[in-house]
């Protein structure tokens, strides 16, 4: 069994994310130690996920260290990312359905709403891969870049931070965006916050403390 902090986390987010992802569909892990990450299994339903049923798996060998599982098909997603980003801690991969949607026009959800300033000025979408690949991995770290968030083409959504809740309320801030973006764009081409305004907000946030409701 994992980390138990990381694991009751992933249990709770995985309780959430199920409201926004069909199925069975996405995955979540947090960053445990030096070497590795613990993600959800394969084909598990999220509501009856136990922290038995997690799998860490080493970065470096690439093996699973604990758990009876098989890991997400997306482990190389994960563990692709814990490499290029030490920053982040945890990830969060649903299939949500606008940023899904969105994902399929190939165009990155704008910031329409300064809900998105806290993942970064836009969310990029990355090149296509078959899902479970290297080549899925190496497209999403190279689109995401320094950012929270990146789309998958014809795929889904990527979210990342510090932490799972972090992370989470990436996921759903950038779906959120993304509703608001798609239902506005067959009512004209909606006006986008510049980067300026984006970085006003965040250092608003920085001064208050907390994001705004
Ligand atoms: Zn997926």
């Amino acid at each position: 069994m994992p980390n138990q902090n990381e694991a009751d986390q992933i249990i709770a987010a995985g309780r959430q994310v199920e409201t926004i992802t069909p199925g069975t569909s996405g995955n979540l892990s947090c960053r445990v130690g030096r070497d590795g990450f613990v993600i959800t299994p394969s084909g598990v339903p999220y509501h009856v996920l136990t922290p038995d049923d997690l799998v860490t798996v080493s970065l470096a060998t690439e093996t699973v260290v604990a758990g009876h599982r098989v890991p997400s098909t997306e482990w190389r997603l994960h563990r692709a990312i814990y490499q290029a980003r030490p920053d982040v801690a945890a990830i969060v991969h649903v299939h949500s359905f606008y940023a899904t949607l969105l994902s399929t026009l190939g165009r990155p959800v704008k910031a329409v709403h300064y809900q998105l300033s806290w993942v970064g000025d836009e969310v990029t979408v990355a090149d296509y891969a078959t899902y479970g690949t290297d080549q899925l991995a190496a497209n999403a770290v190279a689109a995401l870049g320094s950012s929270g968030a990146v789309l998958l083409k014809n795929h889904g959504l990527v979210t990342v931070a510090g932490g799972m809740e972090q992370a989470l309320a990436f996921a759903r801030d950038v779906e959120w965006v993304a509703s608001l973006y798609v239902k506005a764009l067959p009512l004209g081409e909606p006006d986008l916050l510049t980067p300026a305004q984006l970085q006003d907000v965040r250092a608003q946030f920085r001064h208050y403390g907390q994001p705004p409701s």
